[in-house]
């Protein structure tokens, strides 16, 4: 596990439902959120060590296999509704809930269709109420970061508008085998309902599997696999073992002792700072930040569109709620897919530098204009954390999180706060000194400041560019590193292009 240092007055740890839709504007930890059994983040495993990834493949049902899968989901979702329903009948009369109670009742209501999986779905809602309990707690005592709220008791599994169950089946660690036939593809067998799907996707880790999640997420499945890395099976469920390509995380040793610097945000994705050399790196987040909006209009327009059909009583209405939600899922998939390229390759080129720490700011304010808004960053500062700390994990290098409040006023040549400092064009001006630097670079070497270290001001800038097909210099002659393939550098007229000096 990287070790993740949340910042003063909350926890950046989100452990959110499995693959859940983006956009839930989300109260951390509360109903949105998923047991930890399943995700394992955070939660040692049997041999102590604290080594586990989901791994996420794509289902490929063939037309009655899809039909079964929904079938099950749906009694699934059923039976998380219908306990919660119960619960939350209790809770309003008399404060509490009688979990061995309900649990045990619905336990045997469902358990014909369902066998031992339906104690997967009543594990995971008795975490959820106790989450909700724990964070009232601290929401009673003021301990809670102000834009969390009032958390609210778990939901239910239902899209509010159309009234659907959102459907999801839970299946115990030893209900379930892989049957991997290549690198990249296999069978999933459900052993209580007689199912052997096809899957596509490389599981990259080898160890012992948890309780699987299959979701249908914007008209596809997937299938969530937690592993327990390097951990034998239980003797029990021989078969409780998946057969990947690393026996552990830790697959490179850091190759020296420097230290990294990152400014997270959207023009610059990651600027990043060195200890040791006054050479910088820029990820330009161009290309997301144009998509995000992009698609963020698409999911407007739709809901625009489909609002008003609704309230002028047309039926199809329903229509533009589907095209919503698929435009609410591409513009996740899309963010979520540039991300994941632009840490592979942070972390590959910091690996290459001899880095064996970094410190990334966590922004204090994202944005304060919509709290819906709002959340979504911090929902997604969350993921890109813990993705990067995954991945420097692989390498050996141990990642911290700095509270930046302020990194971005102060001047991190004289280290005044300069009122106009900040000017056109995200450069920072140093009054006294008269010295231009790139603002965010400016930032990030301020949050080296913060944790005790100098680092020399940045005179060779490798800037590169997220793109669908990776990560592309924009600094042709610089921007090659060991690794990096030589391509084109983008097209002019992108807007950014040019390195800063
Ligand atoms: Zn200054």
């Amino acid at each position: 596990m990287p070790r993740v240092v949340p910042p003063r007055g909350g926890s950046i740890s989100s452990d959110e439902l499995v693959g859940r839709s983006p956009t839930v504007s989300t109260t951390l930890g509360t109903q949105s959120s998923f047991t930890p059994k399943s995700k394992g983040r955070g939660r040692k495993s049997r041999n102590g060590n604290d080594e586990m990834r989901t791994v996420r493949l794509r289902l490929l049902p063939n037309g009655s296999q899809e039909r079964k899968l929904r079938r099950i989901a749906d009694a699934v979702a059923k039976l998380w509704n219908e306990l919660n329903y119960a619960r939350l009948v209790q809770y309003r009369v008399s404060g509490k809930v009688d979990f061995k109670g309900t649990g045990h009742e619905f336990y045997h209501r469902y358990k014909d269709g369902l066998g031992v999986n339906a104690g997967q779905v009543i594990n995971l809602n008795n975490w959820a109420w106790k989450s909700y309990f724990e964070l009232l707690r601290l929401y009673r005592q003021g301990r809670l970061p102000k834009f969390m709220g009032k958390p609210s008791p778990p939901g239910f599994w239902k899209d509010r508008l159309l009234g659907r169950r959102e459907l999801r089946i839970l299946v115990r660690n030893d209900r379930y085998y892989l049957e991997p036939t290549n690198g990249g593809e296999g069978y999933i067998v459900l052993k209580d309902w007689g199912l052997k799907i096809k899957y596509a996707g490389r599981v990259k880790w080898s160890g012992k599997q948890g309780v699987l999640v299959i979701k249908l997420e914007g008209n596809r499945w997937f299938a969530y696999v937690p592993i327990s890395i390097g951990e034998k099976p239980a003797r029990s469920n021989p078969r409780g073992y998946v057969k990947g390509i690393y026996e552990k995380i830790r697959i490179e040793e850091p190759r020296g002792g420097n230290k990294a610097f990152i400014d997270v945000g959207l023009n610059n994705l990651f600027a990043v700072v060195f200890n040791h050399t006054d050479t910088a790196i820029l990820i330009k987040g161009s290309s997301i930040k144009a998509e995000y909006y992009w698609w963020k209009r698409e999911v407007k327009t739709y809901q625009a569109i489909r609002d008003w059909l609704r309230n002028h009583g047309f039926e199809s209405w329903r229509r533009y709620h589907a095209f919503h939600l698929h435009a609410v899922y591409k513009q996740h998939e899309r963010l979520r897919h540039y991300y994941r390229t632009a840490i592979r390759f942070l972390a590959r080129i910091m690996h290459e530098m001899g880095v064996d720490e970094v410190f990334i700011g966590y922004p204090y304010m994202l944005s304060q204009n919509n709290g819906n808004e709002y959340n979504t960053n911090v929902w997604w500062f969350s993921k890109i954390i813990n993705w990067l700390g995954d991945v420097l994990e692989e390498y050996g290098i141990k990642l911290h999180v700095v509270n930046e409040y302020g990194t971005s006023k102060q001047c991190s040549i004289c280290n005044a706060n300069h009122e106009n400092g900040r000017i056109k064009r995200g450069l920072y001006v140093c009054e006294l000194t008269g010295i231009k630097i790139n603002a965010d670079l400016n930032a990030a070497r301020n949050i080296a400041k913060r944790v005790g270290y100098e680092t020399p001001i940045p005179t060779k800038i490798l800037s590169h560019i997220v793109t669908t097909n990776g990560v592309k210099p924009l600094t042709p002659m610089e921007g090659v590193t060991v690794e990096t393939p030589t391509v084109n550098p983008a097209p002019k007229g992108r807007g950014g292009g040019h390195p800063m000096p």
